[in-house]
């Protein structure tokens, strides 16, 4: 069972998550499995994971195993960059475990130097193949931003979000404030659409990547409420 990722990826035919997940146990990605698999194939673990996670069926993982096993090494498939909320925890909802996923977390999930080196490393240093930003339905940091929340150093965090508000454009008279959800919808949407232009727009590195197929970047918005993530 312990190499069964790697047989699976180094055949002719890749079999996707439901043969990683056979019997219920779970090895985290060498360095061959993750070479052998391409950006798409990435993209798919994270969607079948998050249909494991809705459906109420994620891995029964030994955690303890997988660090003992990634100890002397970590080959992460993917990097997603999600906001802070405590309810939108990037290996829950793709059902992920040790080793298998790099996260970068910040309220907003707006993207800086420090992460954009973050996911440079993460691509060209430690090989990932996709990179989801996702935001999430209900969010405090995009409510906050709608209502010009002021607060220490929050204050300019939001200001980051100021663009994704401008781009939502509405009717004269709309309620433009957090407590219009549609609106606070839309504006989560088009934040995430920004950062992914962002992030290929301030890193030479990862565009470079994309150029050449080896990685992809995509962005994704979490329902709280389903659970479910929808990939745009
Ligand atoms: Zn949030």
């Amino acid at each position: 069972m312990k190499n069964l990722i790697v047989s699976c990826l180094a055949g002719a035919a890749f079999v996707a998550s439901s043969a990683l997940i056979a019997d219920d146990h779970y090895t985290t990605f060498d360095q061959q499995a993750q070479a052998a698999l391409t950006p798409d194939q990435a993209l798919q673990l994270l969607k079948d994971g998050n249909a494991r996670f809705v459906a109420g069926d994620s891995i029964d993982r030994d955690l303890i195993e997988q660090q003992r096993d990634t100890a002397g090494g970590q080959f992460p498939f993917a990097v997603v960059l999600s906001c802070l909320d405590s309810r939108s925890a990037p290996e829950v909802v793709f059902d992920q475990g040790v080793g298998d996923i790099f996260v970068g977390r910040v309220a907003g999930n707006v993207v800086d130097t420090n992460l954009l080196g973050s996911f440079e490393f993460a691509t060209a240093a430690a090989g990932s193949k996709v990179i989801v930003v996702m935001g999430h339905t209900a969010c405090g940091a995009v409510k906050g931003a709608c209502d010009g929340v002021e607060l220490g150093n929050l204050t300019a965090l939001l200001d980051e979000i100021e663009p994704a508000i401008d781009a939502v454009s509405t009717p004269v008279g709309t309620d433009r404030s957090s407590a219009n959800t549609e609106f606070v919808n839309r504006v989560i949407e088009t934040n995430v659409k920004m950062q992914v232009n962002e992030l290929l727009r301030r890193s030479d590195v990862v565009r470079g990547l994309v150029e050449e197929g080896k990685v992809k970047v995509v962005g994704a918005v979490h329902d709280l409420a389903t659970g479910e993530v929808r990939f745009l």
